[in-house]
C-alpha cells in the first residue's frame, strides 16, 4: 500500500509498504481523510521535532522513516482478538496519542503529559497518511451518524482547541482575543463561543483567514499590520483589557501582545508550539498578577468534541480549504501551506 513517510527535513516521500495486519487488541482502519497538521508542516521545514532519528523512541521503538499523519478518519476493515467496543463497518476516527500507562502523569490521568507520549502518525509503526492502519483499540472512537469522514478528521485537531478553552479559566460572558487564525485559532474561536465567551477578538495578518474567523463568530478582527492590537482591544473593552487570550501564533510579538492586553489577573493561554525561544519581560505577568498557562494536546476530549460538532458548536467543514491526493502531499499540501497563508486545513485522501 501506499504511505507518506518522512526522512528527514525536506524529504517526504509517498512509498510502498507492507499493508499492516492486527493484532490482539488492536483495529485496523482504512483512511478516509487525513489533515495535514502544523506539526507535520513543521517536522516537515524544521525537523525533527519530535521524529525518533538514530535513537528509538521510549514508547514505540521506532525510528525515522516513519508514516505521517495524526489527523483522521476512516472506516474498520477489521479487528483482532478481544475488540469489542468497535465492528468492522464502522466510521471511526483515532485518538493518536500514546502513552505508557505508568508513569506519574499516566497513573493520575493525564495521559496526554506522559513521560513516554508518542503520537500515531509520528513516532509510531503507522499513521493516517496510507490507505490502512493498526492502532489500539482504546484509541478508536465511533463517529456519529451526523458527522462527515471530513469532519472526523477535524476531530483531533479541534481537540486541541477544546482542550485550551476547557483548561482555561473561562467564564460565561468573559472577553477574550484569540491570537492566530490557523486552524487552531479558528478552533478556539469557535470553542470560546461555546462556553459563552461574550466578546472574541482575533487578530491575525491574513484577511482571507480573518474572513474566516468573522465567519466562524469572531465578535470583531484586527489585521496588525493596518491596526494596532493593543490600541483596539482596550478601545473595544472600555480600557479594561479582556479576561482570557489564547496565543496560537506561535510567532514573539503576539506573545506579548496576548499578555499586554490582558485585564489585571488575567490568563494567557499559550496553544502554539514554537521553533525557538523568546524574550519576555516578566513584569507584564507581576505587576498586574497575569497567569500564563499552556494546554497540551487532548485527555478525554473526543467525545466532548463530536458531541459539539453534532450541536452545530463547532463547524468543521468551514476549515477546509482544499482536498488532495496522497501522492501529492509534498507539491499540494506541504509546499502550498508553506508558501499560501490563506490556507486553512488540507485534507488529503489515500486513494
Ligand atoms: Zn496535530
Ligand atoms: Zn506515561
Amino acid at each position: 500500500m501506499k504511505a507518506a513517510m518522512w526522512y528527514g527535513r525536506k524529504d517526504v516521500r509517498v512509498v510502498d509498504i507492507e499493508t499492516p495486519v492486527v493484532k490482539a487488541g488492536t483495529v485496523k482502519i482504512q483512511v478516509s481523510w487525513c489533515g495535514i497538521c502544523g506539526s507535520d508542516l513543521h517536522e516537515y521545514i524544521a525537523g525533527p521535532m519530535t521524529i525518533p532519528v538514530g535513537t528509538p523512541h521510549p514508547l514505540t521503538g521506532q525510528v525515522a522513516p516513519v508514516v505521517l499523519g495524526h489527523e483522521f478518519s476512516g472506516q474498520v476493515v477489521d479487528v483482532g482478538e478481544g475488540v469489542t467496543h468497535v465492528q468492522v463497518g464502522d466510521r471511526v476516527v483515532v485518538e493518536p496519542v500514546l502513552s505508557c500507562g505508568q508513569c506519574s502523569p499516566c497513573q493520575s490521568g493525564r495521559y496526554n503529559l506522559c513521560v513516554h507520549r508518542g503520537f500515531h502518525g509520528l513516532t509510531s509503526d503507522g499513521g493516517g497518511f496510507s490507505e490502512y492502519t493498526v492502532v489500539q483499540a482504546n484509541l478508536v472512537h465511533k463517529l456519529p451518524e451526523s458527522l462527515s469522514f471530513e469532519a472526523g478528521a477535524i476531530v483531533e485537531p479541534a481537540a486541541v482547541a477544546v482542550q485550551a478553552v476547557y483548561s482555561s479559566g473561562i467564564r460565561l460572558g468573559d472577553t477574550c482575543v484569540v491570537f492566530g487564525a490557523g486552524p487552531i485559532g479558528l478552533l478556539v474561536i469557535q470553542a470560546a463561543r461555546a462556553a459563552g465567551a461574550s466578546t472574541v477578538i482575533v487578530v491575525e495578518v491574513s484577511e482571507q483567514r480573518l474572513a474566516k474567523a468573522k465567519q466562524l463568530g469572531a465578535t470583531y478582527v484586527i489585521n496588525p499590520q493596518r491596526e494596532e492590537p493593543l490600541a483596539v482591544i482596550l478601545e473595544l473593552t472600555g480600557g479594561h483589557g479582556v479576561d482570557v487570550s489564547f496565543e496560537a501564533a506561535g510567532a514573539e510579538a503576539a506573545l506579548t501582545q496576548a499578555l499586554e492586553c490582558l485585564k489585571p489577573g488575567g490568563e494567557l493561554v499559550v496553544v502554539s508550539l514554537w521553533e525557538r525561544g523568546i524574550s519576555l519581560h516578566p513584569n507584564l505577568l507581576v505587576l498586574n498578577e497575569r497567569k500564563i498557562s499552556s494546554s497540551a494536546a487532548y485527555c478525554r476530549m473526543f467525545p466532548r468534541v463530536m458531541s459539539l460538532m453534532t450541536s452545530g458548536q463547532i463547524n468543521a467543514e468551514a476549515l477546509i480549504s482544499k482536498k488532495i491526493y496522497l501522492g501529492d502531499i509534498v507539491a499540494e499540501g506541504f509546499e502550498t501551506l508553506w508558501t499560501d497563508k490563506s490556507q486553512s486545513k488540507i485534507l488529503v485522501r489515500p486513494r
